[in-house]
């Protein structure tokens, strides 16, 4: 422990964990230049030099939790581990006392990048493809240094001073962090119109800034960004017509939904036959998530059994998953309903479990699936009428004979899954739920 002038013990500070020090005995803190969510930046001089710089300063009644102090914390040390590359704002000392941490970094007098090029009021494509390389490279530098910034966006990039062709400087890390090489992170961090859909899906590494990159240049193209959630089209009262739309329109939708029927029974079939093997994994799951042993699973067991995994969905999403596996639409879903649900597409890559499905309708063993062969059998799983039948059957009939041949089933099966045949490696972790 360090020991002060009148030999008393200088407190440790909690974020920084080092003696704490007041940043007010080395610089004089002056204006206001900008706020962001966490902390305020400040002009500041040091006093000795007369040298200009800028502290954030972040109140510490901020840091509600562990996890904020441990951001601050990391956010000083990525700072220190960038200092000294280019277009990347250096970090000149961190200071922290009873009320604040300070950041004293190199000061941008220039502002921001969106502020610059409006008051500029020319501005072509070629600046905008300088802009990018500048930011490409900076992303490298931070990917090659093992930091991913994760809240990449406009605002994060100030000029340096008010030259025409002042440096550009990337700032504000107080979202990054330090990652290895094939390591994933699963945070939801970053700023909404730029934030990549894979954080949304909690597994993601360093490319999420290059999504962000692709959002900005995309705004440095066209002036607004490319995910803007007030589409015209689906605001309410917005410009969709209220006008009926076509007939055809109907019967596609309902040829979409028999279609579907079809192939639940077939995907029903090719989940009985896979072995106690190959859906170990599935059975295992199924048994973790019926809480009380019943044999089904309800709407609570699942919503708790996902949420258990990690899997985290929506009220309305769980409830959409419940309904795509409840075949019999009796509220609940049974192990075999399960099965189904989860097991992979890639389940029917194997050709004997399309040729077991098929034989499963061709009850008489002809060669063919004839429309009495599909209506007994969709009957036994209570679904599909007659107009469904013969709707599925001019579908999948390519050659018009009024029956269904193996290659029209196995098209049928493959249409709207391209996955199937390529897609061996995959586990059968996903969820099909179409
Ligand atoms: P937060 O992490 O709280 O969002 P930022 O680091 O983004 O805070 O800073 C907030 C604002 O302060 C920025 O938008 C910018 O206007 C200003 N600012 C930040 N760093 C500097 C700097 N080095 N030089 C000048 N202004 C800065």
């Amino acid at each position: 422990m360090l020991l002060d002038e009148h030999t008393q013990p200088t407190p440790v500070g909690p974020v920084l964990g080092r003696p704490m020090e007041d940043v007010r005995a080395t610089y004089t803190i002056g204006k206001e230049l900008g706020r962001g969510q966490f902390g305020v930046t400040y002009l500041c001089t040091h006093k000795q030099s007369g040298e200009q710089f800028a502290c954030k300063t972040i109140a510490k009644r901020k840091l509600a939790n562990k996890e904020d102090i441990e951001d601050v914390r990391r956010e000083v040390q990525i700072m220190h581990h960038l200092t000294g590359q280019a277009n990347i704002v250096e970090l000149k000392g961190a200071y922290e006392d009873k009320h604040s941490v300070h950041l004293v970094m190199e000061l941008c007098a220039g502002g921001e990048l969106f502020d610059r090029i409006i008051a500029k009021g020319h501005y072509t494509e070629r600046a905008a493809a300088s802009l990018l390389r500048t930011i490409v490279e900076i992303v490298h530098t931070c990917h090659s240094m093992g930091v991913i910034h994760r809240d990449l966006k406009p605002e994060n990039f100030l000029l340096l001073n008010k030259d025409e062709n002042a440096p550009l400087k990337a700032t504000d890390f107080g979202l990054s962090v330090f990652y290895k090489q094939g390591e994933y992170f699963k945070d939801i961090v970053g700023s909404a119109y730029y934030i990549a859909p894979e954080v949304l899906k909690r597994k993601y590494g360093p490319e999420v800034d290059i999504w962000s990159v692709g959002v900005m240049l995309y705004i440095l193209l066209c002036g607004v960004p490319p995910f803007w959630a007030d589409h015209p089209w689906i605001k309410e009262d917005g410009e969709a017509p209220d006008t009926p739309l076509d007939n055809a329109v109907l019967n596609r939708l309902k040829q979409f939904r028999a279609m579907n029927q079809f192939k639940k029974v077939a995907l029903r079939v090719i989940a009985g036959c896979l072995s106690e093997e190959e859906i170990m994994g599935l059975k295992e799951m199924f048994k973790s998530m019926d809480a009380d042993n019943s044999g089904t699973i309800t709407l609570e067991e699942l919503k708790q059994g996902l949420a258990e995994q990690g899997t985290k969905l929506s009220e309305s999403e769980v409830k959409q998953l419940m309904e795509a596996a409840d075949a019999d639409g009796n509220g609940t879903i049974d192990y075999e309903e399960f099965i189904t649900a989860t097991m992979h597409m890639n389940r029917m890559d194997r050709e004997e479990h399309l040729y077991t499905a098929f034989q499963y309708f061709d009850k008489d063993n002809s060669g063919y699936i004839t429309i009495e062969e599909l209506e007994q059998a969709l009957r036994e799983f209570g679904m599909g009428d007659d107009k469904d039948i013969k709707e599925i059957i001019s579908e999948v009939d390519a050659d018009h004979d009024g029956r269904i041949n193996y290659d029209e089933f196995v098209a049928m099966m493959k249409k709207g899954n391209p996955d199937i045949v390529a897609n061996t490696k995959k586990r059968r972790d996903g969820v099909y739920t179409s």
